[in-house]
């Protein structure tokens, strides 16, 4: 079976097309700058050399167009026939608490995926063009939608609740919902896997990356998780502040004279590690800025340790223990110095570090010594491929 997933944002597509018999990735690539300028597509076939395609793509429509033909080319597809696409699996992002599980799409699906863009104006519009865009050009392909939400859905109320009046969760569902489900989901499941399945399990998710975020698993499932209501909240970001006393933001509106967007922008794309360091949101670059002396930088790398061992102490205190803790995403997969400063704070769990395996970047590794009370992993996420697996779990059916 071969699966074409897709993760579609405002101006931009990811795809990557497998082949199921052994999960591997036939095709991969990116389409930037949907409806803008210089758009472009970028296509990478397995095995061979990048291929740029720049051509006017005014839309979703035409991006898709773009990535079929490219799949069925000549000289770099891998396909013959577009109907060797058997199945199509779409980053769908929120699911509120419709979506519990990832599912068929049909036209009852997709009307609640409109009521939902009220709870993710940015993020939702650009799957719902990306599913309708599949229906025109790739006609009668089953599609499944994964959402980021729906790993979380098993989050106890007293996770997800707020502490506003209950009146305001029943009107608007001002609640916790957690993204990255599908990245959590993926690393718990494989952190299980290594444990050998035993029946009960507490395992803490670290995904750090640009958007970072925290998750307590208990027995395969969330019982709780540092994103929130949107993906601000939680550990700080990149360029989002994370967890912050909210009355900071009418003081802001009112100070420094901004609007609703005003204080949104600030939030979303001004802040955290950008906001701190004013050097630039990316780990790297703040990391060698640290490290030639720049005071600022070395603040933002400080707070963002800091969150995140103030989310692993309180989950190990919700989970009462903890069996595994693992590092996942850009900064988890490949941050040994931040992974290190972290695990030295964790001897109170009983985390005994391995500085030697530490020195890893990007694959699975144990990075806490044998014997150690709480085993610490890396484990590299995979989102697309759990797409793709729970898209062949339905759509084969
Ligand atoms: P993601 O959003 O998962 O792609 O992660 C992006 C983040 O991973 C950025 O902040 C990068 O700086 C960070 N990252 C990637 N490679 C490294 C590395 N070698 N060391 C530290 N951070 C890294």
């Amino acid at each position: 079976m071969k699966i074409l997933v897709l993760n579609c944002g405002s101006s931009s597509l990811k795809y990557q097309l497998f082949n199921m018999d052994d999960e591997s990735v036939m095709a991969k690539g990116l389409v930037e700058k949907i409806g803008l300028d210089g758009s472009v597509l970028i296509h990478q076939p397995e095995g061979m050399d990048k291929v740029r395609i720049e051509t006017a793509i005014p839309d979703h429509g035409t991006a898709i167009e773009l990535v079929v033909a490219a799949l069925l080319d000549a000289k770099h597809g891998v396909i013959k026939d577009m109907k060797e696409i058997d199945a199509v699996g779409h980053r769908t992002i929120h699911g509120g608490t419709t979506f519990a599980e990832s599912c068929v799409i049909d036209d009852k699906v997709m009307a609640e995926m409109e009521r939902l863009t009220e709870l993710a104006p940015l993020h939702n519009p650009p799957s719902i063009l990306g599913i309708r865009a599949c229906e025109q050009k790739i006609p009668g392909v089953k599609m499944v939608g994964v959402f980021d939400t729906a790993f979380h859905q098993t989050m106890p109320p007293s996770s997800y609740l707020y502490g506003l009046p209950y009146e305001l969760y029943e009107k608007y569902q001002l609640r916790r919902f957690g993204f990255h489900g599908t990245s959590h989901r993926f690393v718990s499941a494989r952190a299980i896997e290594i444990m050998g399945n035993p029946a009960h399990s507490k395992i803490i998710t670290c995904h750090l990356g640009n958007g970072s975020s925290m998750a307590a698993v208990k027995d395969g499932k969330t019982i709780d998780t540092s994103m929130g209501f949107t993906p601000l909240e939680g550990v700080i970001m990149g360029t989002r502040s994370g967890d912050l006393d909210p009355a900071i933001i009418p003081f802001l509106m009112d100070k420094e004279g901004l609007d609703i967007a005003g204080v949104n922008a600030l939030l979303n794309k001004k802040s955290g590690l950008l906001g701190i360091s004013g050097v630039s949101s990316d780990m790297r670059d703040i990391e060698n800025a640290a490290k030639e002396g720049n005071q600022r930088a070395q603040m933002a790398l400080d707070v963002f340790k800091k969150t995140v061992l103030r989310y692993i102490g309180a989950y190990a205190a919700e989970l009462d223990g903890v069996d595994m803790i693992v590092f996942t995403a850009g900064i988890g997969e490949n941050g040994i110095s931040t992974r290190k400063e972290i695990c030295d704070n964790l001897h109170y769990l009983g985390v005994e570090f391995d500085e030697a395996a530490n020195d890893c970047r990007g694959k699975e590794v144990e990075i806490s010594k044998p014997g150690s009370k709480v085993r610490v992993f890396v484990i590299p996420t995979n989102e697309e491929l759990m797409i793709a697996r729970d898209t062949m779990a339905l759509a084969g059916k």
